[in-house]
């Protein structure tokens, strides 16, 4: 999950591992996962977003979801994506917005 995080005087985003509750410091090292609920995922669908840690984590995510005889199907991506696809879908202009960053890391 991401989260707001109050690190010594500075709100920081993070984001944690939904099995281990880590948190996730290595974008190569992770992944995110939706449910589409069945073989339907119509347009117009949506659900939040888990995040795991590769491996251990989220082969125990596989292991839990395949126990439970659901079905569902639990598409993923590579985490290192995520950001892209977001500042994507907002409009954001990644050199801009670092910019800002850096500004307000000043204040
Ligand atoms: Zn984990």
């Amino acid at each position: 999950m991401i989260q707001i995080v109050q690190d010594r005087g500075i709100a920081r985003v993070a984001c944690f591992c939904d099995v281990c509750d880590e948190e996730i410091t290595n974008a190569d090292g992770a992944m995110y996962r939706w449910n589409t609920r069945g073989a339907e995922f119509p347009v117009g669908s949506r659900d939040a977003p888990s995040f795991y840690h590769k491996g251990r984590c989220a082969e125990s995510v596989a292991r839990n979801k395949n126990a439970e005889g659901r079905g569902e199907i639990h598409p993923w991506m590579e985490l290192r994506v995520f950001v892209i696809y977001l500042a994507a879908n907002l409009d954001v202009d990644l050199e801009r917005a670092k910019e800002s960053a850096k500004r307000l890391a000043l204040i």
